[in-house]
């Protein structure tokens, strides 16, 4: 099995970034991922950090997959995400949706043994594993880690998780994917500015396919697919995720427009996944069993 050290990370999602490993359409390949402090984050009392020159949110790769070409779509099997024995938390007093209530950033470092998060004495969580920082090499100019878009990147969406099925657009040879920013869990807006941030081992499959139709950033997940949009309004990111669920519906279905959007408002969910970062992310739900309905199977 292909393996990439997370000793190859990236901050930024490059056409020029040199590949750090190679595959063939179809293969497994783990990710070893370092946490979004760039594992500087190690104990509540440096909440800053130990080291002054780490990354913010590296990806590891990216990885270069042989078949892949512009036009292409990768699609990505996460197949096994395996953490850490622990993660950290830290507040901001800058971002998220809680800033003016803090004077100073404040860490806390949470164990994940025994696939458990013991919040406090009265309160233990169980972890919902997902990958934050997930893309292939942008269509234009390069994009840091910290930004989603077309491409993927920092979409923090908590539906790309153990079992969900990712379809990103090739704008490049080999489609340079990368990874990183792993959660042990998330709710949705991610909004005090992080989710339980750890390093973990990420097993997927890569499988090269052509389906002009597929609206990428695309996710299958427990038995829903949905649009990922990112813009830096969520008014923005809620109508293009909607419209590119509603093209590929009418695509589908063969519906004209008053069907289709009597269609998307019956079944599709609209649902924040991040207010955090340079922009933001929507994404729009529907059941699988509808595109069933109409004879489409996924590739
Ligand atoms: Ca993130
Ligand atoms: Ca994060």
């Amino acid at each position: 099995m292909i393996r990439i050290s997370d000793e190859y990370v990236v901050d930024i999602l490059d056409k020029k970034n040199e590949p750090k490993a190679f595959c063939h359409s179809g293969d497994i390949v783990v990710f070893e991922t370092r946490d979004c402090y760039d594992n500087s984050l190690t104990s509540e009392e440096r909440p800053l950090g130990d080291r002054g020159d780490a990354l913010e949110n590296p990806a590891t790769g990216p990885l270069y997959v042989r078949e892949a070409r512009k036009g292409d779509i990768l699609k990505v099997e996460i197949l096994k995400i395996a953490l850490r024995s622990w993660g950290a938390m830290r507040t901001s007093v800058s971002g998220g949706e809680f800033r003016e209530r803090y004077e100073k950033r404040t860490a806390r470092i949470f164990s994940l043994k025994e696939n458990r998060i013991v919040f406090d004495d009265r309160l233990t969580l169980t972890p919902d594993p997902m990958i934050g920082v997930i893309g292939t090499a942008p269509a234009g100019e390069g994009v840091y880690t910290h930004t989603p878009g077309e491409h993927g990147g920092n979409m923090d969406c908590n539906k790309i998780t153990e079992g969900s099925v990712l379809y990103l657009p090739v704008n490049t040879d080999g489609a340079l994917l990368a990874l990183g920013d792993i959660h042990a869990r998330m709710g949705d807006g991610e909004v005090l500015i992080c989710g339980l941030e750890t390093a973990a081992e990420v097993t997927v499959r890569v499988t090269v396919i052509q389906d002009s139709r597929i609206p990428t950033p695309f996710l299958r997940c427990r038995g829903r697919v949905m649009t990922i949009q990112s813009a830096v309004t969520l008014d923005e990111a809620a109508h293009l995720a909607s419209n590119r669920m509603y093209d590929f519906i009418q695509s589908v279905s063969g519906q004209d427009d008053v069907h289709t959007g009597m269609l998307m408002s019956l079944v599709s969910d609209l649902a924040i996944c991040q207010v955090v970062d340079p922009q933001k992310t929507v994404r729009s739900e529907i059941p699988e069993s509808v595109l069933e309905a109409y004879g489409y199977v996924l590739p």
